[in-house]
């Protein structure tokens, strides 16, 4: 995979104003750009107290520099750091300075791309990156720091090394045609490829939790009015509710609430804030809660436990797609005197306002979404890499079936493997990368 390794620049801290921002420049050769700027040389890897200059000498700003030469840097390519004021006008000042001594503005994840270019990432850490950045609770972060260590790709380059020997095997037979099936029978080739897709099974089940940590689960909310939603809301976020902030990228509306069980985030769909509108703003934000809706996990039913399951009920489960698994919630249970918690696979008895069942609620909702409980050893994952362990495990299936007829064997295992190397980048399409990388923030 070529690239052109001009001079990329980009203000590498959010925007907005704050006490120090940062504007990361790489490339191949930063000598005359620092020269221009600071007008001296930078030790490499010395924090540098310094005035960033224009062209007619005039101070811009002045802050720290910091310079690592490739490739002992994160693109692997030269790195300059300055750490100016954190004003977005004084950083586009910097930036534009250092546009005129030759680099250019940096694309979105340009930098992390080329660090993947570079050797310095697989493409499953340099994923990691950004949903580092994007985590939405703390177990997402201890996670993604997990697959930013390596954690994932150590899985796949085992499975991948696993392959590749049974595939020397296979493939030594197809050499000699007359030890065939014998020979592979002798090396016990087909228990080895059972070996491996247990493992695979086992590393799908941590990549489901992964991507569980990454994007949520979305579970709707529905009931008749005063049924009591907004307060089991607010009995489920519990004390939670204090460090669910205003992410980026996540809207916040009367519709959607995002909270946290267990470090999972969950993302609530409330249906009862939609009504018929003519207004047309507002039917867009119909239309995305239902395409939300199409999308979710479950939903989650909420009754008067004084009334039971009404007609009115039967018209809103009407309503939801079909294979929507759906749980019943049972609310004000203080005024019927039920017993509190789960009573069935799929209901639960709770008063929302007297918190009583919200624990066992809680723990029923990450039971129905597929979380097994804990983090630990957990690494972070994305839809992209499930895809890649389902096509590797489709394929195995596939050489299994047909481990007699020995170049559909061989043919299949390679194909599994050539999936497994997407996860981590070895084998993958530049479009691929252009995907994955665009949806990075400009300057990492
Ligand atoms: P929503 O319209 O479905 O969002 O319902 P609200 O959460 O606004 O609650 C409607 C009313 O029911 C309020 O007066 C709540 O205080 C009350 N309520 C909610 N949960 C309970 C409960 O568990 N027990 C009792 N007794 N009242 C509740
Ligand atoms: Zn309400």
């Amino acid at each position: 995979m070529l690239y052109v390794p001009d001079t990329i620049a980009a203000v590498a801290t959010a925007p907005g104003r704050g006490g120090v921002g940062v504007i990361r420049v790489s490339g191949r050769g930063l000598d005359a750009l620092i020269a221009g700027l600071i007008g001296r040389p930078l030790i490499p890897r010395h924090a540098h107290f310094a005035r960033f200059r224009a062209a007619d000498g005039e101070v811009i700003d002045e802050g720290i520099a910091l310079y690592f030469p490739g490739p002992n840097s994160f693109t692997g390519e030269d790195v300059l750091e300055l750490q100016g004021h954190g004003g977005p006008v004084v950083l586009q000042m910097l930036l534009s300075r250092c546009v005129a001594l030759g680099a250019r503005h940096a694309e979105p994840g340009e930098f992390s791309k080329r660090a993947f270019l570079n050797g310095k990432l697989d493409l499953a850490q340099a994923e990691a990156i950004a949903d580092l950045i994007d985590a939405q609770s703390e177990a997402a972060v201890r996670s993604a720091l997990k697959s930013l260590d390596g954690a994932f790709s150590r899985e796949v380059h085992a499975l991948v090394d696993q392959l590749v020997t049974l595939r020397m095997l296979v493939e030594a037979t197809l050499d000699f045609p007359e030890e065939d099936i014998d020979f592979l029978e002798a090396a016990d080739a087909r228990g080895k490829l059972h070996g491996v897709q247990q493992q695979l099974q086992a590393v799908l089940g941590t990549a489901t939790q992964g991507k569980l940590l990454r994007e949520g689960a979305h579970i709707v909310l529905v009931g008749q009015p005063n049924v009591g939603k907004s307060s089991l809301m607010n009995a489920l976020a519990g004390e939670d509710i204090a460090i669910v902030t205003d992410i980026a990228g996540t809207t916040r509306d009367t519709v959607r609430e995002l909270i946290q069980l267990d470090g999972v985030p969950v993302h609530i769909i409330d249906t009862a804030g939609l009504r018929d509108t003519d207004d047309v703003v507002e039917k867009i934000g119909i239309e995305r809660t239902w395409a939300a809706v199409e999308k979710a996990d479950l939903a989650l039913l909420l009754l008067d436990s004084r009334e039971g399951v009404t007609a009115h009920d039967a018209a809103i489960l009407a309503r939801l797609p079909a294979p929507l698994p759906v749980l019943r919630v049972f609310n004000k249970i203080d005024l019927t005197g039920e017993v509190a918690g789960a009573v069935a696979a799929d209901e639960v008895h709770v008063s929302a306002k007297g918190g009583i069942g919200i624990d066992a609620l809680r723990q029923k909702l990450l039971e129905r979404v597929g979380w097994q409980g804990s983090d630990a050893g957990v690494f972070i994952a994305r839809e992209r890499h499930l895809d890649a362990i389902r096509r590797a495990q489709a394929h195995l299936q596939t050489a299994d079936a047909a481990y007699r007829q020995i170049e559909l064997f061989a043919e299949e295992l390679r194909l599994a493997q050539n999936a497994l190397n997407e996860i981590t980048g070895e084998f993958s399409a530049d479009d691929l990368l252009g995907v994955i990388f665009s949806r990075f923030c400009i300057g990492k």
